[in-house]
């Protein structure tokens, strides 16, 4: 049984910039202890950390590979350790790769992207539903996916690997919504049109986020507070579960 005296508190994996980090620091303005995961970038994790403790918060960087699932358990691990509770899992960490036609993909691509945007998405959310669910002696959570537009527009002639490993993601957040809604856990997914994070960088087209704005409805991309918000609000939505929340300007 939790401390209620505690605050609450929310893994976000993948947090050391972009999305994630933009969430995390607006968590932690809301009153969550936050657990900042990171994969290899520990400046910009602490970076986070720094930020929230002198605004007077409480975060923690944890390293782990979500790819590797002694690096899950070991997360989870330190956790407990450091911060005792899980009230909100963000499954956020996420990687795309750069822009190729189906015919000229090769397996390792696909398994690493299948890996990272899928397989550590599942075994996070495992570890949180021992942790959170009342059928495992926990007080009840809530688990947010961070999908993307891709998994409705499927990635024609950029990523169809990456829009599928989304479409998954979205799969899960269905399934898991309604296996747990019993269990006093809720799952929901954010997916998120083009934002300005470095993701598009680290898939050689760096440009996009001055390109892609006037394919967009709107007129312009987003920025990660925006995604960071709606995770925010997801959390506290007690009658959303299995809810995919498109945030994409419109597309
Ligand atoms: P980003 O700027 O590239 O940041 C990704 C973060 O995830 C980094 O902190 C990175 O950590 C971490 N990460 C990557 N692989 C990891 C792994 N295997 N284990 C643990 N952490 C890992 O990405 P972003 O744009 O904020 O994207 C966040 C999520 O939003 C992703 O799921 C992405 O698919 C989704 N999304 C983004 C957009 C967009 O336009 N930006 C649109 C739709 C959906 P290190 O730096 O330490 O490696």
């Amino acid at each position: 049984m939790r401390d209620d005296a505690s605050p609450r508190v929310m893994l976000i994996t993948g947090a050391g910039r972009g999305i994630g980090a933009a969430t995390a620091r607006m968590a932690a303005k809301r009153g969550y202890a936050v657990a900042v995961n990171y994969r290899s970038d520990r400046a910009s994790a602490d970076g986070v950390v720094g930020d929230i403790e002198a605004a007077g918060g409480r975060a923690i960087a944890i390293q782990a590979d979500v790819a590797d699932e002694a690096g899950i358990l070991s997360l989870f691990e330190t956790l407990d350790h450091e911060l005792g509770r899980l009230d909100v899992l963000v499954n956020n960490a996420g990687v795309v790769d750069i822009n190729r036609r189906v015919e000229d993909m090769d397996v390792s691509r696909v398994e690493r992207m299948m890996r990272i945007n899928v397989a550590g998405p599942l075994i996070c959310a495992r570890e949180a539903i021992k942790r959170m669910s009342t059928r495992h002696g926990g007080d009840g959570g809530v688990i947010i996916n961070v999908s993307s537009v891709a998994a409705r527009l499927g990635g024609a002639d950029e990523y169809v690997d990456y829009a599928a490993s989304k479409g998954a993601i979205d799969s899960l957040t269905k399934g898991l919504a309604r296996e747990l809604a019993a269990d006093g856990i809720r799952v929901n997914a954010v997916r998120p049109g083009v934002i300005r994070t470095d993701i598009h960088a680290s898939a050689d087209n760096a440009g996009k986020v001055d390109t892609a704005g006037t394919r967009i409805p709107l007129g312009r991309i987003g920025e990660p507070e925006e995604i960071a918000d709606g995770i925010l609000w997801l959390a506290d939505a007690g009658f959303c579960t299995g809810s995919l929340i498109d945030i994409d300007g419109g597309v």
